[in-house]
């Protein structure tokens, strides 16, 4: 099963400096800075999928600048993203069209043949049919037929079929270094078995499955089942923006040969908990939580508190100052872990500082989080790690503050989560 990291310019700067928090010295975006991939000593994905959505056109910006659109266009998705097939050979190459940043129109912004056409300009090893996502979901028994939905789902249905056709051909022209994938969207399991069917009658030897964000697994289970009885076995299954990896089994039990994520990276600074990522000796996922210590002068609570009066900007400041040199002082050993957590509390205590709730839970609140706080830093995780992240950065990587550690925990759990998954192949 292939791991695929769907990018976001997904970069940290390797001269960063936690002390003074800044970048390093003379360090040019993008060009100075690095992927996952350039970070660890080894590469944390079987590829990376790229968004027609997120790199943007003059049309739909994304989230490339235009220097960056640019440069993407003329020098292709390897070269810009420093993923050279000679250096990480084998691994995917993979585009889409990033429905999801589109699913308010009446249709695709894309056609067939520029979508070909930016893959081939790409120089992608892979490439998604244009999809138009369906939100609806039967539940089982439900199953409507074609004629029982709503106009709009049957139109996303056949503007996606009409599209994977179209794209079909398109990409053929691309030659033998390039594979068209279909993509499946429906509204049932009957409905998306039926569009694989189609799919694989086109031609399509790879298809992916589209809109399965917000299925439950048990959804996700029988969508994979009915795929797998309608389709010859020849045909490999990818399956888009896969959230739920703690659910690998699924995945592998149906035969699905590659899905892609970000959530690994991502789960690093939008969990509210599960934010560094470690295997357990018996080889499941754990998870600790990383020690919120936001920059005092940048915080939106904190700017809101001096905004009423009730905490002074600088007194914030100073605590913030407390907690950061109470956590690096505990982690080199120079302070006792009570010492570390103190200081951490007590700027927690003025962050969340709320008038309107009673001493009594304002406590209750505080002992819980000193609680999860503490263990993050008795198991002292950042020492159990080799990766480049934890070997450099240390304790740095447990802060929940900036792009920059928490980028590099994330680059930290892709390493854990890819490790995981290559040891989860082993029968
Ligand atoms: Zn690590």
């Amino acid at each position: 099963m292939r791991f695929i990291f769907a990018d976001s310019l997904d970069t940290i700067d390797p001269g960063y400096d936690f002390l003074a928090d800044r970048n390093g010295a003379g360090r040019t975006i993008h060009r100075d800075d690095q992927y996952p991939h350039e970070f660890l000593d080894d590469a944390p994905y079987d590829g990376i999928l790229v968004s027609r959505g997120i790199v943007g056109d003059a049309r739909h910006p994304g989230k490339y600048s235009e220097a960056q659109l640019m440069r993407f266009r003329r020098e292709g998705a390897r070269r810009f993203l420093r993923y050279p097939e000679t250096r990480f050979p084998g691994s995917m190459m993979m585009g889409d069209c990033g429905a999801f940043t589109y699913r308010n129109l009446p249709a695709p912004p894309y056609s067939a043949e520029d979508t070909a056409e930016f893959y081939a300009d790409g120089g992608f090893t892979h490439g998604c049919s244009p999809d138009h996502l369906i939100f609806d979901f039967d539940e089982p028994g439900a199953d409507r037929s074609i004629t029982d939905v709503p106009e709009d789902v049957r139109n996303r249905y056949e503007i996606t079929l009409q599209n994977a056709a179209e794209f079909y051909h398109a990409g053929s022209r691309l030659g033998g270094g390039f594979t068209p994938m279909g993509v499946i969207q429906g509204w049932s399991t009957a409905s998306m078995a039926d569009a694989a069917r189609s799919l694989a009658d086109m031609g399509y030897d790879y298809l992916a499955i589209g809109g399965t964000v917000p299925l439950k697994i048990d959804q996700i289970r029988r969508v994979l089942a009915a795929m797998r009885n309608a389709l010859p076995s020849r045909v490999r299954l990818h399956l888009l923006g896969f959230g739920k990896i703690e659910e690998l089994s699924a995945l592998e039990e149906f035969g699905v040969t590659s899905f892609d994520t970000t959530s690994p990276l991502l789960r690093a600074f939008k969990d509210a908990k599960k934010n560094y990522w470690m295997r357990t000796p018996s080889g499941d996922l754990s998870y600790y939580t990383a020690i919120r210590i936001p920059q005092a002068t940048e915080n939106n609570k904190l700017k809101q508190k001096a905004l009423e009066g009730s905490l002074n900007q600088e007194d914030a400041r100073l605590l913030e100052d407390a907690a950061l040199k109470g956590v690096r002082a505990y982690a080199a050993g120079g302070a006792t872990l009570e010492q570390g957590l103190d200081a951490v509390m007590d700027y927690w205590a003025a962050l969340n500082w709320d008038e309107e709730v009673s001493p009594s839970r304002r406590a209750d609140a505080a002992a819980k989080q000193r609680k999860v706080y503490a263990d993050t830093l008795t198991d002292r995780p950042w020492e159990h790690c080799g990766c480049r992240v934890c070997r450099e950065a240390g304790v740095e990587a447990l802060i929940f503050r900036t792009s920059n550690r928490n980028k590099r925990r994330g680059i930290h759990n892709l390493h854990v989560f890819h490790t995981h998954l290559s040891e989860f192949r082993q029968p």
